[in-house]
């Protein structure tokens, strides 16, 4: 591993993968390699056509090494983790359900029909079915809160990687379709992401909001530009 890559991440603190340069938490990359030529920025590439990457920070070209992470990659990776815990909630709960009714109904029938040490042999096998379900029901809806969770960072990072991929940005219309998602909640995320500063919004000239990737170099290069005006004058 390139000795400029911490072994935790520096913004959230998770471990680094063995080996890799972007954080499978939050999908920040480090090391000089992957450092953009164009914008300075150590940022991942994005697919934009067979073969064809640019920067996922300023979208001039980049040559993609084997080793250089793909943003889209970022967003697969974390869509597999929520299909996990999708998947584990399900086998979790009619597990968690059923044990926790067999217990309860063990230990009714226990206290209505046995007496003596079968009474105390039920009660104690029905517990323990009734603790086993209650677990199962809890590691259920942990995976299940945590599948919902990630679901929306993999909305995230793929309504950014479409508002990236064209400099004009996407339409709440755009993103729905892309994403097969309701418009509403394409608006509702997107706007949400504006909100949170990661996307720009613009009003085009038939009046259509999009929303395009941030970019904090050409706001710097259009205010130097416009402050460099103004001292003309
Ligand atoms: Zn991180
Ligand atoms: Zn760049």
């Amino acid at each position: 591993m390139a000795s400029d890559i911490p072994a935790r991440c520096q913004l959230c603190d998770s471990p680094m993968p063995a080996g890799g340069a972007q954080c499978s938490t939050c999908g920040k990359v480090y090391g000089e390699q992957n450092r953009c030529p164009s914008c300075h920025a150590i940022a991942a590439v994005s697919e934009h056509g067979p073969g064809d990457y640019v920067c996922a920070a300023c979208s001039a070209p980049r040559v993609r090494t084997r080793s250089t992470p793909v943003d889209s990659d970022f967003a697969d990776a974390l869509a597999r983790k929520a299909t996990r815990d999708r998947v584990l909630s399900y086998v979790f709960l009619p597990v968690g359900a059923l044990s926790s009714l067999v217990g309860l109904g063990l230990g009714s029938a226990a206290l209505a029909w046995l007496e003596g040490g079968f009474r105390s042999a039920g009660l104690v096998v029905g517990s323990i079915a009734l603790g086993i379900g209650v677990l199962g029901l809890w590691v259920a809806g942990r995976a299940l809160r945590s599948a919902r969770a990630l679901g929306e960072r993999v909305r995230d990072a793929r309504l950014m990687l479409h508002a990236g991929r064209s400099q004009d940005g996407v339409t709440a219309g755009d993103a729905a379709r892309l994403l097969r998602l309701d418009e509403a909640a394409a608006d509702a995320a997107l706007t949400e992401l504006a909100k949170k500063g990661q996307l720009d919004l613009a009003v085009d000239d038939v009046g259509t909001v999009r929303y395009r990737v941030f970019d904090a170099e050409l706001e710097e290069q259009a205010e130097e530009v416009s402050a460099a005006q103004l001292r003309q004058r």
